[in-house]
């Protein structure tokens, strides 16, 4: 019997199945300290990840561990040069985000361009129609929306944004033009010149050197003074203090934020007093059937994984 450790418990549909097969037990550790991490996980065969930190430190505790299985898709949070030292298969729940990541997107575009935040607040507050003269507000249609990074998330955002009449751009250099032309969508090789001309960018790479602080002041002085940032990547990717400055300067208009540097975000952090940006605790993919997709998805892999059935395109390439 292969033994299963599910680092903090997610939805019961994906538990489900480690009930449903008699191959497999597991143990639900909710405390993902490192500390305790290295106290409880040695014996385990295989685990699952969500947001807590799987460090060297951890894993060279854990001779038994074959299979990481993330639920989600990025994966900063592994030492992924452990994993591959050790041939130890790192799996992601590929198939299950990108729609409520996508749909994110839309909401905080939406609610940003068409100020509903300070608008209900006014509404709330008896100033009926006064709020709305302070309060600029902007259409999608006809807009230019860049989008960096065009895997799963950047794809599954093109019908939406095209539902909306946008014009879209693309910056990826790993994907070819074939991919981006098959969707009527402009590939873009100058991300530079590309900030000029967009209002709306959203950014969906995964956290590396090349994309850490990838939007900083010098690349916001760029865009439009009324353009918006999407971020529901990662953190790391736009540098906060930056990000703030600009839109107090008025620099550009104002920012969606799902994802921090540091979570849970500090209190003191500068973005979290900035009435120009809309937050979400990292929350993207919380919707019912998001979490009902991932819970399946990722506790599936570890069985596949151990029954020699893995997918593809589930297993990271370390
Ligand atoms: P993906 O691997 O399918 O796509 C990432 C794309 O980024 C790839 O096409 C890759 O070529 C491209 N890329 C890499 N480096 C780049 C660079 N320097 N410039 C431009 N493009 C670059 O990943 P995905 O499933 O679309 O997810 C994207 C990211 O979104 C993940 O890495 C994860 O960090 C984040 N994410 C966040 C949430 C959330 O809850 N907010 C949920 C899911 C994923």
């Amino acid at each position: 019997m292969y033994k299963i450790a599910i680092i903090e418990e997610f939805h019961k549909s994906g538990l489900n199945l480690l009930d449903d097969n008699k191959n497999f037990s597991y143990e639900i550790i909710n405390n993902a300290s490192e500390e305790n991490l290295i106290k409880v996980l040695p014996n385990f065969d295989g685990c699952t990840l969500r947001v807590s930190k799987l460090n060297k430190k951890i894993l060279e505790k854990c001779p038994n561990l074959k299979v990481v299985s993330r639920h989600g898709v990025g994966y900063d949070n592994v030492d992924i040069r452990y994993l591959k030292d050790n041939n130890i298969t790192l799996c992601i729940t590929a198939n299950a985000n990108a729609i409520a990541v996508a749909e994110h997107v839309m909401y905080m575009m939406l609610c940003i361009s068409k100020g509903i935040i300070s608008h209900d607040r006014s509404v709330r507050n008896g100033q009926f129609k006064q709020g709305i003269k302070d309060t600029q507000t902007l259409e999608l249609d006809g807009k230019e929306i860049l989008i960096v990074g065009f895997g799963r998330i950047g794809k599954s955002l093109i019908s939406k944004c095209k539902s909306f009449n946008m014009n879209i751009k693309i910056f990826d250099p790993y994907v070819n033009n074939e991919t981006i032309d098959k969707l009527k969508c402009i590939k873009v090789d100058n991300l530079k010149n590309s900030f000029k001309t967009s209002d709306f960018i959203s950014l969906h790479v995964p956290l590396t050197k090349e994309t850490e602080n990838l939007i900083n002041l010098e690349s916001l002085k760029l865009m439009k003074k009324t353009s918006i940032i999407i971020n529901t990547s990662r953190g790391g990717v736009i540098n906060e203090i930056d990000l703030n400055k600009a839109i107090n300067d008025g620099i550009i208009f104002g920012a969606g934020i799902d994802v921090f540097k540091n979570e849970p975000v500090n209190i003191d952090n500068p973005l979290l007093k900035n009435d120009r940006v809309l937050l979400s605790p990292h929350s993207a993919t919380f919707t019912d059937e998001c979490k009902i997709r991932m819970a399946k998805n990722c506790t599936q892999n570890i069985i596949d994984f151990f029954e020699k059935k893995l997918d593809k395109s589930m297993i990271v390439k370390l």
